[in-house]
C-alpha cells in the first residue's frame, strides 16, 4: 500500500523584502527563476517514489505567484508527472495581492490546485505601508475577485496582529474589510520582530513603538469574538475556519504526518529524520545538501505534544500511544503536574490541550515539558 505524504514545494523569490521579514525569501533574484524550476524538477527526480500518494500540496513562499505564469507550469506538469496524487488531495498555493494574474491562477486550477492563500495583512494604507507591503488593499480584493472567476472556492486571507502604532479598532475595521470577501478561512498571526529584520531596527531605535501587551491580547480577543459570530471554528493558536476548510496541509504536520520539501529552505520529514534545504538560493543551486537532524524517540515524544497542543483539538492519548508506543501520560508524568495545576492545560475526553489562558502561556507550557 502507497504511504500517504504532504509535499511542500518553496518558492523563494519576492518583489521586495517586507520590513517584519525573515524567511527565506529573496528580492531581486528573479535572474535564477529558470535554474531554480530546473534545480527543483532534478529534487522531485530524487525524491519521488511510487511508495508515495500526496494527500496534500503546500506552494508557499516567497511569493509563488511572481513565478511567471510559465515556469509554474512547468513546475507543475513535472511534479504531476513525478508524483501520484489522492484524488480529493488538498492544493494549496500562496499568492500576493499585485502579483496575481488571471494566466497564472489558470495554471493552478489546470494543475488541481484548489486552495489559494493571499498575504491581506491589514486593510490601512499606513499599515500596509510600515509593513512594507507591494499592495493596496483594493488589490486584496481585486485578487480574490480573479480567484473566484477562475474557479477558487477555498480561499484563506492572513492577517497580522501587533503591528507598531496598530489599535483595536484598526484589526476591527481590517476584520470587517476581510470578511466582506468572504473567505473560507483567516489566519491571524501576531507579529515576531526577528532579529535582522528593518521591523526589528525601527523598534529598536524607538523609531516604531509596538502596542502594549493587554493590546495585543485585546486584538487577538476581536478576533476570536468576531470570527466565532461569522461562523468561523478556531481550529489553530492563529487559523480559523469555516466548518470543513481547515488547512489539512497543516493539522497534517501539526500531527506530525511526514511530508517531502522541495525547494530551497524547505523542510521534510520523513521516518526519524527531520532535514531542511539550504536555505539561500545560491547554496540551493549549487547543490549543497540538506541539514539532517535525526530525533531521538524523547525528541519524538516532545514534537508530538509541542505541535498537537498548537491545536484546539490538542494531542489524541490515544494518536500519541500509536506514534510512540507509550502513553502521554507516562512519557510526560510529573512534568504535566504544574501546568495541570496552574490551569495552563487540561484533559478532556483523551486530549491534552491548552485552556485559554495556556494559549497565551505556550512557551512556558513547553518549558516545563521539555
Ligand atoms: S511577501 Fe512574504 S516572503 Fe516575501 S518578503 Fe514579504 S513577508 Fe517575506
Amino acid at each position: 500500500m502507497k504511504k500517504e505524504i504532504g509535499l511542500y514545494l518553496h518558492i523563494p523569490f519576492c518583489v521586495r523584502k517586507c520590513a517584519y521579514c525573515d524567511f527565506a525569501s529573496f528580492a531581486g533574484r528573479e535572474g535564477q527563476m529558470i535554474p531554480y524550476v530546473d534545480r527543483v524538477i532534478r529534487e522531485m527526480d530524487e525524491k519521488s517514489s511510487p511508495d508515495f500518494v500526496i494527500s496534500t500540496l503546500y506552494i508557499g513562499g516567497g511569493t509563488p505567484s511572481l513565478l511567471p505564469a510559465a515556469l509554474m507550469d512547468r513546475l507543475l506538469n513535472a511534479l504531476r508527472a513525478r508524483f501520484a496524487f489522492l484524488p480529493d488531495a488538498e492544493c494549496s498555493c500562496e499568492c500576493n495581492p499585485g502579483t496575481v494574474t488571471e494566466e497564472f491562477l489558470a495554471v493552478l486550477r489546470r494543475h488541481g490546485v484548489n486552495r489559494l492563500s493571499l498575504g491581506a495583512q491589514a486593510c490601512q494604507p499606513r499599515l500596509l505601508a510600515l509593513l512594507g507591503r507591494i499592495h493596496t488593499w483594493d488589490q486584496v480584493a481585486a485578487s480574490v475577485d480573479l480567484a473566484r472567476r477562475a474557479g477558487f472556492r477555498n480561499i484563506n486571507l492572513d492577517l497580522m496582529l501587533g503591528l507598531p502604532t496598530q489599535t483595536v479598532a484598526q484589526v476591527e475595521e481590517t476584520l470587517a474589510a476581510a470578511l466582506a470577501l468572504s473567505p473560507t478561512h483567516l489566519s491571524c498571526y501576531g507579529l515576531i520582530v526577528e532579529e535582522g529584520t528593518a521591523m526589528h531596527d525601527m523598534v529598536k531605535k524607538g523609531a516604531w513603538i509596538l502596542p502594549e501587551e493587554d493590546a495585543e491580547r485585546d486584538m487577538y480577543e476581536a478576533c476570536r469574538k468576531s470570527l466565532a459570530d461569522h461562523g468561523f471554528e478556531q481550529y489553530e493558536i492563529s487559523n480559523f475556519a469555516l466548518p470543513g476548510c481547515a488547512c489539512r496541509h497543516n493539522v497534517d504536520c501539526w500531527r506530525r504526518k511526514e511530508y517531502l520539501g522541495l525547494g530551497s529552505a524547505a523542510c521534510g520529514f520523513l521516518g526519524n529524520i527531520r532535514y531542511q534545504n539550504p536555505p539561500d538560493t545560491n547554496d540551493y543551486l549549487a547543490g549543497k545538501p540538506a541539514r539532517e537532524t535525526v530525533l531521538s524517540p524523547e525528541d519524538a515524544r516532545f514534537e508530538s505534544v509541542m505541535l498537537g497542543l498548537r491545536m484546539m483539538e490538542g494531542v489524541s492519548e490515544a494518536a500519541f500511544f500509536r506514534m510512540h508506543g507509550v502513553s502521554l501520560r507516562d512519557a510526560f508524568g510529573a512534568k504535566l503536574e504544574k501546568p495541570l495545576r496552574q490551569g495552563l492545560v487540561t484533559w478532556e475526553n483523551g486530549r491534552l490541550r491548552l485552556t485559554r489562558r495556556g494559549m497565551d502561556l505556550q512557551n512556558s507550557v513547553l518549558v516545563e515539558l521539555l
